[in-house]
């Protein structure tokens, strides 16, 4: 059987991390036929859009993508392609496992095995914005200032944060259905209820009732200040994470540090109808072009696109070689080196130790 993905490499270190996995992936013996499409910065040239339509076509009809990271204008500029995507193909639940490879010498402990479930879709992600003094913040301030008691200032700017019970549910359920899947002891649930009552406070509520359907599996609530505090103490506490989209996102980053760095960080976002694999990390611009960056994340994604497609054999095959080549230490890039000195080898003879390990 040969799979049709839709491929994208995407901006700065992507197309050189994307194409490493590429020649894992082919490697494993596995049969792919690649549709490549553009997006982010280098589809503007090209359409006029960092999201041209053809792609999102793609990626509806084989159901499946490898993306590499894309370069989003910090407080100007084109809004997110990966949230448009995220929302496009209703792509809710993203999951990113974050797990210790022996001989990582970057990490503080040896045997974390965290997955966070990121509800992908709402919360202050879905772009409601206002600038200040527009006439939508203005009628805004208006609209508050009448049904609300406290102080509000008139030069400010609005994101606003909604979460739906359909959102909540959907999420927690995924979470819940991983961890009976995965044979997972725990999920936790993370918000900041205490504070944000109708919206994380919903979450939660909604939580506790997912997880009334699920008694075989333990549940626990945390907000989400003291689980930061406790995952940098004792992270092997944790097993699945749910949460809203804000909180996942930050924490992602805080459990990659966990294990070694974003180099080691895989990603997938999951919808009932197509699914985007692709690593926690940025499009890092500083190394475009390098030969430098760690392709494992990606690789890892594709590990995890493999599982999705029933590929299991395959996807044990990979991950293991990628564990072997970190085990040895010798083909390893700069960033799971302790000492930055040490000698380390670029992104593409990562791909070659990989291929090499796997037989
Ligand atoms: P980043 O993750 O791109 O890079 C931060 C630092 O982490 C890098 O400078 C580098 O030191 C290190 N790093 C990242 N990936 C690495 C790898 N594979 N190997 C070794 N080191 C690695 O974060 P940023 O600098 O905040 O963002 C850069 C751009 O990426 C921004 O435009 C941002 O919006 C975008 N971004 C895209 C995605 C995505 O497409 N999924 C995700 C996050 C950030």
């Amino acid at each position: 059987m040969t799979y049709r993905i839709t491929l994208l490499p995407g901006d700065g270190i992507g197309p050189e991390i994307t194409n490493a996995t590429v020649r894992v992936l082919e490697a494993t013996g596995i049969k792919f036929e690649w549709d490549v499409y553009t997006v982010g910065e280098s589809a503007i040239s090209k359409y006029g859009t960092p999201l041209p339509d053809e792609t999102i076509n793609s990626i509806r009809k084989n159901k499946v993508a490898l993306k590499g990271p894309v370069t989003t204008p910090i407080g100007q500029g084109f809004r997110s392609v990966n949230v448009a995507l995220r929302k496009n193909l209703d792509l809710y639940a993203c999951l990113r496992p974050c797990k210790s490879y022996k001989g990582v010498a970057t990490t503080l402990y040896k045997d974390i095995d965290i997955v966070i479930v990121r509800e992908n879709t709402e919360d202050l992600y879905i772009g409601i914005e206002f600038a200040k003094g527009t006439p939508e913040a203005n009628h805004l301030y208006e609209f508050i200032t009448k049904h609300f008691s406290g102080y509000l200032r008139k030069d400010a700017g609005y994101s606003i944060k909604t979460i739906s019970e359909f959102g909540a549910r959907r999420i927690v359920k995924f979470a819940f259905d991983y961890a009976r899947k995965y044979k997972r002891q725990k999920v936790t649930v993370v918000t900041k209820a205490n504070i944000m009552k109708y919206t994380d406070g919903l979450f939660l509520t909604i939580a506790r009732q997912v997880a009334g359907e699920y008694p075989d599996i333990v549940f626990e609530e945390k907000l989400v200040d003291a689980l930061s505090m406790q995952l940098v103490k004792e992270p092997r506490a944790f097993d699945v994470l749910v949460m809203p989209n804000l909180y996942g996102d930050i924490i992602s980053d805080l459990c990659a540090g966990l294990i070694g760095g974003l180099g080691l960080a895989p990603g997938a976002n999951i919808g009932d109808g197509a699914a985007i694999f692709e690593p926690t990390h940025g499009s890092a611009p500083k190394y475009t072009g390098m030969n430098k960056v760690n392709p494992m994340a990606q690789m890892l994604s594709a590990v995890l696109m493999l599982r999705h497609l029933g590929e299991e054999k395959a996807a044990d095959r990979m991950e293991n070689a990628i564990a072997a080549v970190i085990a040895e230490g010798k083909n390893v890039t700069y960033d799971l080196r302790k000492n930055r000195n040490e000698p380390s080898v670029g992104t593409s003879q990562v791909a070659d130790a990989v291929i090499k390990a796997m037989g």
